[in-house]
């Protein structure tokens, strides 16, 4: 039977473990044949080797070797943590239910007898990139909840779950290295009134477009933002000192006053008050209370910047 190109999975590549020279080579040709990439090994040991810095999703094991066997091959896979799935098809004798059973008891997903058909090797390897698909699929899906559960729904800022769980470590290193950090606050000016005069979906228009200015406006890859709550934000920038923190407010205030949101051919302006705080450790010696304190400083800070007339930064060094 000859499988049609198209009909052919994906090309994942697979480990053949096989002592016996000529098995060995006609099993690598067939699979070739298939256009999978090959590694062949002769026994479970240099397989184990091979996998320590290699990630093979297939194995194709033979069961009697010297070193190592495909059972003990077979249960030291099941038994290592690996970047994926690795799915194992164990080579058995001709008509040994035997050989099969125990294989299978191993932790092997399929069997195939010796000397090997290659179309139905062929298959054998259809089942695997079914069973390899549907784990990168739900692979994917699991990253994908996972960075929805990370972020604010309205605003895709990083939510505040994620806030109070990240700026603890961010704090923790801190202290490590003795590295100063210093956290902004601010909250939208008069955003009652926004909603009030436009309608919550402006609103909601203004929260958005706020929370994406100030994220591009931010040090890419090393300050993030996070919704504190309601029209609040919070941003976190490591290794900064008081005045560089200001400075970083200072242009944040001034793009979102400059800022005009359009909804609905209505031009709304909105600015934000700031508070700013920093900190750097003088010690190792962790004050595990300093995340609060932080959060705490800086939000004092705001509320002075409201209290002060808005549209404005305040800062305290701690
Ligand atoms: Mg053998």
């Amino acid at each position: 039977m000859i499988i049609p190109l198209a009909e052919q999975s994906k090309t994942y590549s697979v480990l053949v473990v096989e002592d016996n020279l000529l098995m060995r080579t006609i099993l690598e040709g067939h699979l070739r044949d298939l256009g999978h990439p090959v590694v062949a090994v002769e026994n479970g040991r240099q397989a184990l080797e091979t996998l320590q810095s290699n990630h093979f999703p297939i194995v194709i094991t033979d069961l009697v070797m010297p070193e190592m066997g495909g059972l003990e091959l077979c249960s030291a896979i099941r038994e290592r943590r690996s970047e994926g799935y690795t799915y194992v098809v164990m080579l058995t004798a001709q008509d040994s239910k035997d050989e099969m059973v125990r294989g299978l008891a191993a932790g092997a997903d399929e069997y195939l007898v010796k000397p090997v058909h290659p179309a139905e090797l062929a298959m054998r390897l259809k089942t695997a990139d079914r069973i390899l698909s549907l784990e990168s699929s739900l692979k994917k899906s699991y990253e994908e909840i996972k960075a929805l559960s990370v972020k604010d729904h309205l605003t895709k800022v990083y939510n505040r779950g994620y806030l109070d769980e990240r700026l603890v470590h961010e704090v923790k290193r801190t202290f490590r290295f003795e590295r100063p950090l210093s956290l902004i606050m601010f909250d939208l000016d008069h955003f009652k009134i926004i909603n009030d005069t436009f309608g919550h979906a402006a609103g909601d228009q203004v929260l958005m477009e706020s929370a994406w200015l100030m994220g591009i406006s931010i040090r890419q890859e090393i300050d993030w933002i996070a919704r504190y709550g309601g029209e609040e934000f919070v941003v976190v920038l490591p290794e900064t000192i008081l005045p560089g923190a200001l400075v970083a407010a200072e242009r944040l205030r001034a793009r979102l006053a400059g800022h005009v949101v359009v909804v609905n051919d209505v031009e709304i302006r909105v600015t934000a008050s700031f508070g700013v705080a920093s900190f750097t450790p003088s010690s190792q010696k962790e004050d595990m209370t300093m995340a609060a304190t932080l959060v705490e400083k800086a939000d004092r800070c705001l509320y002075l910047a409201k209290k002060e007339g808005r549209n404005r930064v305040v800062s305290a060094q701690l």
